[in-house]
């Protein structure tokens, strides 16, 4: 269930995630969903995380003790919430049990692998005194009336993802200069968790290098604290082909790869300019998952087999209009 080769770091993140994932559905009455989001965190931060070789090196204490009253907190969640579904399975209210139970075993197939993260439901004031100003000039709270509605309807876990019509237009602005330059741009798409929806609300332009076709973004960190103090969720990303066409390549794959293990409905849009089909939200397929997270090929660029089906457009025009 844990990747070594993983910094543990990434597992405090995922621990945090679970943990606020939980929580709102909890605030919400989503209770089986909190229950399984507790239950999550409580394997992955009572057993898994053990197991990392980091785990017992001094210098990371004060997460592992983090780590545990989370775990702790999340512990009596469930002892809370646990009688109640009870009494709902016994007088037949659950609508679904099977479904549920599906939902269950996909999520764990995805394991506990992760990279990125966004969420702690208790910020710690310390950590946040981070400056993050200079991440704040690059953000665009999107405020939009038009949502494209990306859904997967091979898997009834996937929980449906708002994207906003507008964010192409936007961020084709915004990339415009990167672009005749034939420089690549990335942004990550940030949003929020509200009765079972995820819905990308912010745009963040983090630090970045490019090439014509590459980005990375160069300080995460930044990134990570500006999110936890919004409350916002990584929700997926989003990069110019200023040269090519709209497709993923190995580098983007594995790019992906990271978010989508972090949360199974993390979208990677890519929006390719100078071609007649310019835009793409994918996401990779579950076969595409293991190919991809079990590839160690150290070239930056590198062929993979059956490129084809490691991953799949998941753009429809089903646009939503909102109340606002
Ligand atoms: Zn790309
Ligand atoms: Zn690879």
């Amino acid at each position: 269930m844990i990747d070594i080769e993983k910094p543990i770091e990434h597992y405090f993140r995922l621990a945090n995630i679970f943990y606020g994932q939980a929580n709102i559905y909890e605030s919400e009455g989503d209770l089986q969903k909190a229950y399984i989001y507790y239950l999550r965190l409580c394997t992955l931060g009572v057993e898994d995380i053990k197991k990392h070789p980091s785990y017992n090196n001094e210098k990371y204490f004060s997460d592992v003790n983090k780590i545990e009253n989370i775990c702790l907190n999340s512990l009596d969640a469930m002892e809370r919430i646990d009688p109640i579904l009870k009494q709902k399975e016994k007088e037949g209210t659950f609508i679904n049990q099977n479904s549920l139970l599906n939902w269950v075993a996909e999520q764990q197939m995805l394991n506990f692998n992760t990279e990125k993260a966004q969420r702690e439901t208790k910020a710690d004031g310390k950590n946040l005194s981070i400056q993050t100003d200079e991440v704040a000039k690059n953000i665009k709270k999107l405020a939009f009336s038009n949502y494209n509605i990306i859904d997967n309807p091979e898997s009834n876990s996937f929980r449906q993802l708002y994207l906003p019509s507008n964010i192409f237009n936007i961020f084709h602005k915004l990339a415009h200069e990167n672009t005749i330059r034939n420089l690549e741009t990335c942004g990550i798409l940030s949003g929020t968790l509200a009765n079972n929806k995820l819905t990308v609300t912010h745009l963040v332009i983090p630090k970045q290098t490019s090439t014509s076709d590459s980005c990375t973004t160069t300080n995460e960190t930044e990134l990570f604290f500006y999110q936890t103090k919004k409350n916002l969720l990584t929700l997926g990303w989003i990069h110019t082909h200023p040269t090519q066409s709209c497709f993923m390549s190995s580098v983007d794959l594995h790019t992906h790869c990271s978010y989508q293990l972090m949360l199974p409905e993390a979208i990677a849009i890519v929006l390719a300019p100078r071609h007649t089909v310019n835009k793409g939200a994918f996401q990779i397929t579950n076969s595409g998952l293991q190919v991809i997270s079990n590839c160690r090929n150290p070239n930056m660029f590198h062929p993979h087999e059956n490129e084809d089906s490691l991953y799949k457009d998941l753009m429809t025009q089903k646009v939503l209009q909102s109340k606002n």
